[in-house]
């Protein structure tokens, strides 16, 4: 896997990111990615300038519709709750 150093910050609940990885190939973050926070688990998009947003309602109906991202999501809410078991998201 490629680490990329970033300077992100999540725009659900503003956890600054340093940092991703790319999980489906060994390559750097890219524009149009999707990204999954590692604090709060909602899933945004890397901008052409590298920072992050929100999807669309459409892109989220698509993002919902990926097995892939519902169980990468559902693991990082279980390790979150698992460091953090007062927290609810
Ligand atoms: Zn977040």
């Amino acid at each position: 896997m490629t680490d990329t150093d970033l300077d992100m910050t999540c725009p659900h609940c503003s956890h600054h990111m340093d940092c991703a990885t790319c999980v489906a190939a060994d390559m750097p973050v890219f524009p149009g990615a999707i990204s999954l926070c590692v604090r709060c688990a909602n899933a945004s998009i890397v901008t052409d300038e590298m920072t992050l947003r929100a999807p669309t309602p459409l892109e989220l109906v698509g993002l919902n519709s990926l097995p892939e991202v519902r169980l990468a999501q559902a693991m990082l809410r279980d390790i979150s709750l698992n460091n953090n078991p007062g927290r609810n998201n």
